[in-house]
């Protein structure tokens, strides 16, 4: 039996079923110089390639559409329309009339393209590059008659982990939910595009696995488990008889936790915590309100976005809202503005850009790109007629940042009244405290913003310098680092001096050590995936204001993450048991 793969936990649960490789990436093509002679046939198997290429992209869209949605669907349209370009055919078939093969002439026209492409001016132009990188791929993979990978392929009820090195956006509006029972990634890491996206859909995945596409191929028997992050290749029947045991416990585990759906997040002092869910799909909304989440602390919306040809309109992205908002009425719904950039790319990707994590991304985009925000903003302006809508800036460092964003959010509010559309005004602002300039700073918004909300994931990024996303550095990515910790006291320190609202929507509210020490760090709103509700929940009612205040003050002094660690370990084992807390722990 081949040695456990060990990667990153990203979404919890057990799945067994068969490995489906996904290599999605530009294939090696030889140089192959053909004789004059074959030419023509050779001109004739590259426009087979072609339609065979439209014909499975018409396929894809027509799945697409049913998985994402007609406009997302429509990326597909653009990429028929490259195979079909009349200037590209020629130029790849006059490089094989200089005796060039068909795929080594089309490798070369693609890498032609893609780098004019990438370096235009032109934005749209550049939008492109992710189109021609995947169209690239598909003929080449049919000239070189390798296997065909697409996730599409896949019937429902197939029951099949997907093995790919990485999750593109192009890719996730292709699977079909109802064939895939688990997602494992050779990238990534927790608080990475992929792993948010699984625990959205509810889906077992382990990501950070390095190297599990070369170790696996397609078929293989395969036990993903995502509570632990490992991967078992080919697993003996004691072995699977032992997962199928956890998987029962676990599965009893949950069922007692959604007993609590309806009780009150109280601590044992009576000391009451606000639940809220983050929701990165509209459809999600309707499985986090069940979950007993009040309110969503995190709208993303970045999922409009991403994966589209174009920028959805105002009608679009207000019917989205509403959809969230209708499931929550009466409760808070925090709806962030775009998040774009970093790992969140629309699907031609950005300008290129060096340091992309620290680049033209978020908040930063949407100032300089008025027209485009505006769009959003008169959509939340509008759906906010609805419910108790919030809107949140991410990627703040300054407040200039936040006045610029309220002086468009009246703009829009003014355009909209022109219209004579429904729409609110008052609709709170608040901030994402997400860089360590905005918690430093913290007191310099206090009299703009309506609440903040500490935005773990990017915080431990920006704060140690390590990328989030790169799972070679998963363990230096500590949010128990004293550093972390104390830009979080902080911020809370303004919050309630302030009397603002401050809440914590990252992916440490939903582990319990973590939430552990915010609760004790005086944080009373979590906002974590709606999965992670229930066992939150149960943490919740199990501790108390004053142990966990004197767990995080140890943490706080700390000297390091481990130390830290120890100090909250030492406090829930206090609190709540051993057993119990490697329960929670197991479920995270
Ligand atoms: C965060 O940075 O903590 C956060 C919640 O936002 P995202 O993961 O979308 O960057
Ligand atoms: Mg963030």
């Amino acid at each position: 039996m081949p040695a456990t793969l060990i990667g990153v936990s990203a979404s919890p649960g057990i799945v067994v079923g068969p490995a489906h490789l996904l290599r999605w990436e530009v294939p090696e093509v030889r140089a192959r110089v053909i004789e004059p002679a074959e030419v023509d046939t050779e001109i004739l198997r590259l426009r087979g390639a072609v339609e065979a290429a439209v014909e499975r992209l018409r396929a894809v869209k027509a799945r697409a559409e049913e998985n994402a949605g007609v406009a997302e669907a429509a990326i597909f349209d653009v990429q028929i329309a490259i195979l079909q370009d009349a200037e590209l055919r020629a130029r790849v078939e006059t490089l094989v009339r200089q005796n060039l093969s068909a795929e080594k002439a089309f490798d070369l026209v693609m890498l032609e393209w893609r780098e004019h492409f990438g370096r235009s001016a032109n934005p749209m132009m550049r939008e492109r590059v992710g189109d021609l990188v995947d169209v690239h791929i598909r003929l080449l993979s049919l000239l070189l008659d390798l296997p065909d990978h697409d996730p599409v392929g896949l019937a429902p009820g197939s029951n099949a982990i997907l093995v790919t090195h990485d999750l593109t956006p192009s890719l996730t509006i292709q699977l079909d939910r109802r064939a895939i029972a688990g997602i494992a990634t050779d990238a990534g890491t927790r608080t990475s595009h992929v792993a948010i996206l699984a625990r959205s859909l509810g889906l077992p995945a382990v990501v950070g696995l390095i190297d599990a596409t070369s170790k696996l191929q397609t078929g293989d028997p395969v036990i993903l488990d995502g509570t632990n992050g490992t991967l078992i290749p080919r697993p003996t029947t004691a072995v699977l008889a032992q997962f199928a045991d956890r998987a029962r416990r676990e599965a009893a585990a949950h069922a007692e936790l959604a007993t609590l759906v309806d009780a009150e997040a109280i601590m044992t002092d009576g000391a009451r915590v606000t639940l809220r869910a983050n929701v990165d799909l509209p459809d999600e909304a309707v499985r986090a309100a069940e979950s007993g989440a009040e309110g969503v602390g995190l709208m993303r919306t970045e999922f409009l976005v991403v994966g589209r040809a174009a920028m959805p309109s105002e009608e679009e992205q207000y019917e989205a809202y509403v959809r969230v908002i209708k499931a929550f009425v009466g409760q808070p719904v925090v709806i962030r503005t775009y998040d774009v950039g970093g790992d969140k790319l629309p699907i031609g990707g950005f300008p290129h850009e060096p340091n992309p994590f620290l680049g033209w991304r978020a908040i930063r985009m949407c100032l300089d790109e008025p027209e485009l925000f505006k769009v959003q903003l008169r959509a939340l302006l509008r759906a906010a007629v609805h419910g108790d809508v919030r809107i949140m800036l991410p990627l703040v460092v300054s407040v200039e940042e936040v006045r610029q964003a309220r002086y468009l959010l009246q703009e829009a509010a003014a355009e909209l009244s022109r219209r004579g559309v429904p729409h609110r005004e008052d609709v709170p602002l608040g901030v994402m405290v997400e860089t360590p300039a905005a918690a430093m700073s913290a007191d310099s918004f206090v009299n703009d913003v309506a609440f903040f909300s500490i935005g773990t994931n990017d915080l431990v990024q920006y704060t140690l310098a390590v990328d989030r996303g790169n799972a070679s550095l998963v363990t230096r990515y500590t949010p128990l680092h004293p550093a972390v910790l104390r830009l979080i006291a902080r911020t809370v320190e303004v919050a309630r001096s302030a009397k603002l609202e401050i809440s914590v929507c990252g992916e440490m509210a939903s582990q319990p050590l973590m939430a552990y020490a915010l609760l004790g760090l005086g944080i009373r709103t979590l906002s974590v995936s709606a999965s992670g509700i229930p066992a939150l929940k149960r943490l919740v009612r199990g501790v108390s204001t004053s142990a966990s205040a004197a767990a995080a003050a140890v943490a706080l002094a700390a000297a390091t993450p481990r130390e830290a660690e120890q100090a909250l370990r030492n406090g829930l084992v206090g609190e709540l048991g051993e057993e119990l807390l490697d329960g929670l722990l197991g479920l995270a």
